[in-house]
């Protein structure tokens, strides 16, 4: 047999968490066909002598949907190894949507995932008004990596119900029109319904998202669809009921009964707080009851805390005090000319205690107020890091000089990360290892300029498994592969096999790691954003491609849009 690709002498790590082995992988028309020892020729060979040869890596929560028209790429997520993202978290898709209303569309988006309306303007060349036609659209872009599209609950209910949406409760009419926009999505091969009730997703002006308007009763109703039709994931931004246990409760069963009810498997991000240190344990609790009483719940976690990431470049948490805006509306260079000033720095260091608190409410990824005992440091790109309070008691100095200091000697490139979850590693080790979590949640294509978690899988890689040793190579690609491609029902991919489709990732296990990050305005219509690459990934193979050759593009874009079960029917 002659391949089109062949990847030599690899170590296979086949994805199913089975133990590791010698073997070349041939591939024929996008499909693996032959794992074993290759004697045949090959169009194009890849030697991975050294290397491990894994599936594909799949982030099922990103918001790409923006993206995807003016980066084919994925970045920053396919420099970490993806291969298949899902997108339309949250609620927030960009369909079902005619052109003329896409700034109600895009007012959900604006502030709730931190995506500049001008990008958004530039980048995107509206084609759509339903959701199978957006599918469709999709489906034409080149594309480097898969991707897989929910419908969101936002647009849904922007489109049936246009500025009431933002205001209203549903009424019969418009429940029923959003139900039959599921059902046409849902056929067309979305992957699932998507909404949001927490406090997070606000619009500019500092409303509700559409979705925070709808009842339970709307919720529960939109899920029954894909009840009835068998087949798409549910997947919620949870509503704020962490700090108080009765909520918690009655929040919980409602979920759950609406798990068990439909049958549809129910998913949410979650993660631990150092406000409630143990307030993530009844939500898995809630995954294994209501597997036992006959629904199915799967839970999103994160590889390591999530952080805000803070530069001069981007934001700091003094941006707000009146003596630092004036500072900080200036160019780079002029304000690091001002800081070096010891008037002018005397005076935004007493500026910092001497401005009552700022009391607006901080929402999503935003900075909050500065508390230097969680204010650390980004020195590399792995933890551990060091507070600006650890190091201002060091050097016996004040923690804002230090935090000047600190950018000044980096020319204001200085990346400072305020973590807003997950604080405590053990309860993420935790997390990442109960049976019914899937790390995933990057949200790649969102807070473009304000997280950068696209890195979360080489994390995984690079911290748990190399550095800590708490989770094995063959269970950690298992986790970003087989687990969410099961999920999300991505079939065909997720594990290397026979007949299953060639999205392969080739990496180095004793070198792969993320990169600092580094600011960029490569968005349309020059929007900033952060960046983060990775070493130690040798090649990125997409339906039998290679896109990535050392996380440089090849030029080629295999990429596929992923239709849900009843459009592959
Ligand atoms: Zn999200």
């Amino acid at each position: 047999m002659q391949y089109d690709l062949m990847i030599k002498n690899g170590t296979i790590i086949d994805g199913s968490g089975l133990p590791r082995f010698r073997a070349d992988v041939g591939i024929v028309h996008g499909k693996i066909a032959t794992i074993g020892k290759i004697r045949d020729r090959a169009k194009e060979v890849l030697d991975a002598d050294g290397h491990v040869v894994a599936p594909g890596f799949i982030d099922a929560h990103t918001h790409m949907d923006a993206q995807v028209f003016w980066d084919p790429l994925g970045t920053c997520s396919c420099w970490h190894g993806i291969t298949s993202v899902v997108m339309g978290n949250c609620g927030f898709s960009l369909a079902p949507c005619g052109e003329k209303d896409k700034l109600l569309v895009m007012r959900n988006l604006e502030r709730a995932e931190d995506i500049a309306p001008e990008a958004m303007e530039a980048g995107i060349k509206w084609s759509w008004t339903t959701y199978p036609e957006y599918l469709d659209a999709v489906e034409r872009l080149p594309k480097g990596i898969n991707y897989a599209a929910y419908v969101g609950h936002s647009a849904l209910r922007t489109y049936v119900m246009g500025e009431r949406a933002f205001t209203d409760a549903a009424t019969s009419d418009d429940l029923e029109a959003m139900k039959r926009e599921v059902r046409d999505a849902i056929r067309a091969g979305a992957v699932g319904f998507t909404t949001s009730r927490t406090h997070n997703h606000q619009t500019p002006d500092g409303q509700p998202v559409a979705s925070r308007l709808a009842t339970w009763d709307e919720v529960r109703q939109l899920v029954g669809v894909m009840g009835e039709m068998n087949a798409g994931v549910f997947e919620i931004a949870n509503e704020d009921v962490r700090f108080d246990p009765d909520r918690v409760h009655e929040y919980l069963g409602r979920l759950k009964a609406l798990a068990v009810d439909t049958g549809v498997p129910v998913t949410f991000g979650m993660f631990s707080s150092r406000q409630a240190p143990d307030m993530w344990r009844p939500f898995f609790t809630l995954a294994d009851e209501t597997a036992a009483a006959g629904g199915r719940m799967f839970i999103q976690v994160h590889s390591r805390s999530l952080n805000v990431v803070l530069s001069f470049e981007t934001v700091t948490p003094f941006d707000k005090l009146p003596v630092w805006q004036e500072l900080r509306t200036l160019p780079l260079a002029e304000q690091e000319a001002k800081l070096r000033d010891p008037d002018i720095r005397h005076k935004l260091v007493e500026a910092v205690y001497q401005t009552p608190r700022d009391s607006s409410r901080r929402v999503g990824a935003e900075p909050r107020a500065a508390h230097f005992k969680w204010l650390l440091v980004m020195e590399k790109a792995t933890p551990p890091y060091r507070s600006v309070a650890e190091i201002a008691a060091d050097l016996n100095k004040d923690p804002v000089e230090v935090f000047i200091d600190l950018a000044l000697a980096k020319h204001l490139k200085q990346f400072f990360l305020q973590p807003l979850v997950n604080e405590n590693q053990d309860h993420v080790l935790e997390m990442i290892k109960h049976p019914r979590s899937v790390v995933t949640f990057s949200d790649s294509g969102a807070h473009v300029s304000q997280i950068m978690d696209s890195s979360l899988q080489s994390h995984l890689l690079s911290h748990w498994v190399r550095e800590k040793q708490a989770v094995t190579l063959e269970e950690a690609v298992r986790m970003l592969s087989f687990v969410p491609a099961s999920h999300w029902g991505l079939t065909g991919r997720g594990l290397l096999r026979e007949g299953w489709a060639a999205d392969v990732v080739i990496f180095d296990p004793n070198t792969i790691t993320p990169l600092l990050p580094e600011l960029t305005h490569d968005l349309p219509a020059g929007a900033r954003r952060l960046q983060q690459k990775a070493t130690g990934i040798v090649a990125t193979v997409v339906n039998g491609e290679v896109v990535l050759r050392n996380n440089e593009h090849t030029g080629a874009l295999p990429g596929q849009l992923l239709r849900g079960p009843l459009a592959r029917r």
